[in-house]
């Protein structure tokens, strides 16, 4: 590149050599600007409770660091930095770890309503920035509480988690399961069409059939779930999308379960 242009100092536009600028907005880094930059970021982190944000920060210290240990000046101080680097990147996996458990439901592993709700926010710009759809699918198992008063809390407990692991193997890896309270889901299905999503929660019913049946009064009943099924709207909010579906739901209740209806635009 020959320049760039800069603004002068009566608002004229003048050329300035490319290597100014690069000069300008990186400057050289040394250890006792970066002790103080430390500081800063030591300051920042304390103040935030975005994990999100956390990481960020923890990223620039580690990009400064890696960059004060190719500086000749310090060369002493190599084995000091490398170690504060692996602590910097021993505490982001702590962070993901912990924020991976505030996430998830502990019995099930599928999200909890906390991990749905910042994924439903990350998948919904996804859908928004490549003009795509979001499927928004809220399930109910059927007379989960006949399930329980017959076979105990426990087995029902149980047919929750195989619900979930069978969800799982259905899906896609870039499908999202959520349990949006007691034996209630949430499935987010990205650039899906009505149709693939009505036959996705079709497949999930026949392979939770073939997993699992259970018997009442002698007799073999399989675990069964009706659904919602809403696509989302450009820039819809998440209240407006699930409760389109959970409306479906609704009327998938009162049609005799066991069933999947699409919900209204
Ligand atoms: P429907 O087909 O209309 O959905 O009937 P249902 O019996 O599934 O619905 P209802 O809302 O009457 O009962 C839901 C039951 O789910 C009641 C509640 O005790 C049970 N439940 C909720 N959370 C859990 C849980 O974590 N474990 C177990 N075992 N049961 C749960
Ligand atoms: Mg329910
Ligand atoms: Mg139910």
């Amino acid at each position: 590149m020959q320049g760039a242009t800069k603004k002068g100092q009566k608002g004229m536009l003048r050329l300035v050599k490319s290597d100014a600028i690069t000069s300008e907005r990186k400057p050289m880094i040394d250890s006792e600007d970066y002790y103080k930059q430390v500081e800063r970021y030591a300051d920042q982190i304390r103040r935030t409770r975005n994990p999100d944000e956390i990481i960020r920060i923890l990223d620039i210290v580690l990009s400064e660091t890696k960059e004060l240990r190719t500086n000749d000046e310090v060369f002493t101080a190599r084995e000091q930095i490398k170690r504060a680097e692996q602590k910097i990147e021993t505490l982001k996996d702590e962070i993901e770890q912990l924020r991976g458990l505030v996430q998830t439901d502990q019995m099930t592993g599928a999200f909890n309503r906390r991990g749905l709700d910042e994924t439903f926010i990350r998948e919904a710009a996804r859908a928004d920035r490549n003009a795509q759809s979001l499927g928004v699918v809220v399930i109910d198992l059927d007379n989960f509480k006949q399930i329980n008063d017959n076979l105990g809390h426990q087995y029902g407990d149980s047919i929750l988690i195989n619900f979930v692991a069978v969800a799982k193997e259905t899906l896609r890896p870039t499908d999202i399961v959520a349990r949006f309270g007691g034996e209630e889901f949430v499935i987010l299905l990205p650039d899906v069409v009505m149709e693939d999503a009505l036959t996705i929660i079709q497949r999930l019913q026949n392979n939770l059939s073939k997993s699992l049946s259970i018997q009442i009064d002698n007799k073999s009943i399989p675990v069964t779930f009706s659904a919602g099924v809403a696509l989302r709207s450009f820039g819809e909010h998440q209240n407006s999308v699930v409760s389109r579906a959970d409306k479906a739901l609704y009327q998938a209740k009162r049609t005799g379960k066991n069933c999947a209806i699409p919900a209204l635009a």
